[in-house]
């Protein structure tokens, strides 16, 4: 299965494809959490991309086309990929198109996430996530069952990402709503596009997103 989940800042992305990564025996791939691993290893692009990510600006075209063709050729992605987070341009939804062409694989479908500009910055603003397995919560939305403790690995370490603050998600809205929301007009030209009320409750939008993908026969693992 070969999946882009897209949609704005704090739309469920990273959440729906965690489950679907679990659900389909697929890896997950976002661009945010590789890029937040090179910022915290110093790498050149980590270096290259702190201020913009900081900022709420897109880094380059450049640097994303060559990080995701390198990341679905690794073995994990044998049985396919969900991409949460790339696209996030026209020319990078173009280049995904030659590499996946290259590797003679097709898009399933591109599932947008669709949630009011309000209630995205609710979802930002309360985000946080265990600083050792990556599992993602909400102060409102969704606590720990215990509180202070990981459900998934028991850790007590929680992080905040500096981009969440409030000035940020402005910006980061603004970079959506000018660079990345002209892509739906390009799957949906190429047929391959599906819209999911992202509002609903978090169980109920991967109910809607499996039900598209029984749809186009993909069975879950
Ligand atoms: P969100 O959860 O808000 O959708 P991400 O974790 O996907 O955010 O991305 C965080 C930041 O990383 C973005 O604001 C941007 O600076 C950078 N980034 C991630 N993916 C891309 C991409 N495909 N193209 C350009 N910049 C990206
Ligand atoms: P994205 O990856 O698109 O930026 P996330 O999956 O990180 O978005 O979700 C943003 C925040 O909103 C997280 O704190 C998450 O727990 C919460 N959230 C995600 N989906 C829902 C939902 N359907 N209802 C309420 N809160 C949600
Ligand atoms: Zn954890």
């Amino acid at each position: 299965m070969e999946l882009i989940l897209l949609g704005p800042p704090g739309a469920g992305k990273g959440t729906q494809s965690k489950l679907l990564e679990t659900r389909y025996g697929v890896a997950q791939i976002s661009t945010g959490d590789m890029l937040r691993a090179e910022v915290k290893a110093g790498t050149p692009i980590g270096l290259e991309a702190k201020n913009i990510m900081d900022a709420g600006k897109l880094v380059s075209d450049d640097i994303l086309i060559r990080m995701i063709g390198e990341r679905i050729k690794h073995p994990d992605c044998a049985k396919g990929f969900i991409l949460d987070g790339f696209p996030r341009t026209v020319p990078q939804a173009e280049a995904l198109d030659k590499l996946l062409h290259e590797q003679a694989v097709d898009l399933d479908a591109v599932i947008e996430l669709k949630v009011d500009e309000a209630i995205l910055v609710e979802r930002i603003s309360g985000r946080f996530s265990c600083a050792k397995c990556g599992a993602g919560y909400h102060d409102k939305f969704k606590q720990p069952k215990v509180q202070g403790v990981c459900d998934v690995c028991g850790g007590t370490v929680f992080t905040r990402r500096p981009d969440d603050k409030a000035e940020t998600v402005h910006a980061r809205l603004e970079a959506y709503n000018a660079q990345t929301a002209p892509i739906l007009p390009y799957y949906k030209a190429h047929g391959r596009l599906f819209t999911v009320d992202g509002m609903a409750e978090m169980d109920q939008v991967e109910a809607e997103i499996e039900a598209i993908l029984r749809g186009l026969g993909v069975e879950a693992a």
